[in-house]
């Protein structure tokens, strides 16, 4: 049995289409997840970037998004730290 290493599968891409490869990043604090996932914690309500500073939260309170307006739209709010400003970024609605 050869074990499929999760690095190999990460630097193949198509980058974190799996839940499992999102959350690996959020554990490596990856910055090229940025903008192409978003992830919500349960308990706090708050959605982040992957490379968010803030601590991580536990797997089974997280939740992956494919944007931030899906995330809204999930009742989540952006954190507070420089996620904040990738946000922005990312939404191309000159209203938003
Ligand atoms: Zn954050």
């Amino acid at each position: 049995m050869t074990k499929t290493s999760k690095r190999a599968i990460r630097d193949k891409g198509p980058f974190f289409v799996t839940d499992e490869s999102r959350w690996q990043a959020l554990v490596d604090k990856d910055e090229r997840a940025d903008g192409l996932f978003w992830f919500s914690v349960k308990t706090t309500g708050v959605y982040c970037r992957p490379s968010c500073p803030a601590r991580l939260a536990n797997r089974e309170n997280v939740a992956f998004h494919l944007s931030p307006k899906d995330a809204e739209k999930a009742g989540f709010r952006a954190c507070k730290r420089s996620c904040r400003l990738l946000r922005k970024r990312s939404l191309r609605d000159p209203h938003g």
